[in-house]
Order: structure tokens, then sequence, then C-alpha cells
């Protein structure tokens, strides 16, 4: 058995959110962000010290979770709930708060914003897939240094899409 995902390491494999076939994952830990209370998303020491835009003499060598609620401004947190970092304290736009925002960016690595998705056409967002998934798999990614998330984006983009084509459906 593999203890990997489909992604390879610098996709941030080891914390990714896309189901692996005969993979199980280990049973993760139960911690909450200490501000919204939600469960938060694993994350390698790596992204945080590569996202944090404060001195990383703050950054210890404790188990960090990503906080995704949209409305909670915590993007780091330690998993006992003492350390929390907010969106003013990170280098990046994270998507996970501003999933409107046209100019922030979806996919980190290779540079697609929310508006190219959005404003594309089927074709052109079926290219944006094409284009990340042709560079995971020449090893060009960083999702891990790159995304907030510490993980690829992929899970993101196919949602996006998804969702995007059933407004499309309604409205017309
Ligand atoms: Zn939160």
């Amino acid at each position: 058995m593999t203890d990997s995902c489909c992604c390879p390491s610098e996709a941030g494999n080891n914390v990714c959110d896309l189901p692996a076939e005969n993979f199980q994952r280990p049973p993760r830990e139960v911690n909450a962000c200490p501000r919204c209370g939600k469960i938060g998303k694993p994350v390698q020491g790596q992204t945080v010290k590569s996202l944090l835009s404060v001195s990383l003499r703050q950054v210890q060598d404790v188990h960090y979770l990503f906080c995704r609620t949209q409305t909670c401004p915590v993007v780091y947190f330690s998993a006992d709930g003492e350390q929390a970092f907010t969106v003013a304290e990170v280098r990046e736009r994270v998507y996970q708060k501003e999933p409107q925002a046209r100019d922030v960016f979806i996919c980190y690595c290779f540079r697609h914003t929310v508006g190219e998705l959005r404003t594309g056409t089927p074709e052109v967002r079926t290219a944006i897939v094409d284009n990340i998934n042709s560079g995971i798999n020449a090893g060009q990614c960083a999702c891990d240094l790159r995304n907030p998330q510490g993980s690829c984006c992929l899970g993101n983009v196919r949602a996006m899409i998804k969702r995007l084509e059933k407004q499309v459906a309604v409205t017309t």
C-alpha cells in the first residue's frame, strides 16, 4: 500500500483532499479553528513557513491546520488552538476566503484566477484543467509552497467548474 495519493510530493500529496484509490488515509486529528470552531485541514510546516508574511520566529514545531471557512479570518492555526494567523499575515490572497473575487488565484502554481474560470468558455476551462494536469505530471507544481491550502488545487478547480456549469443550466 502506498502512503500517497496520485499527486507528487511537490503537489502536497501528504495533505491532499482528493480521493485516492487503494489508499487509506490515517485518521485526522480533531482540530478545530479557535475562531470559527470548524475542523481545519492539515498542512505541512513548509506551507506555513512559505506563506506567512510575519517573522518565522513565530512558527513553532507543532502541527498547523488550514481554516477553509470563508467568513473566518484565520488561515492557519496550531492544533492546540493556541496560535492563529489571519489573512492579514499571509502573503497570498486566499481562494477559500474570497471565492468570488475575480483576481484571486485558484491555481497558485500555474497562475489561473477565479475570473479566468468564470468568464472562460467550456473550452477555455478544459484547457486550464489540462494545463494544470500537464504541469503536475511534469513535476512543475509546488502546491505545498504556493497554494495556501498546501495541496493541489484541482479539487477546487473541478468543483468551481461544476458550479459554473450548474448556474448556466439554471439561467438558460
Ligand atoms: Zn476558522
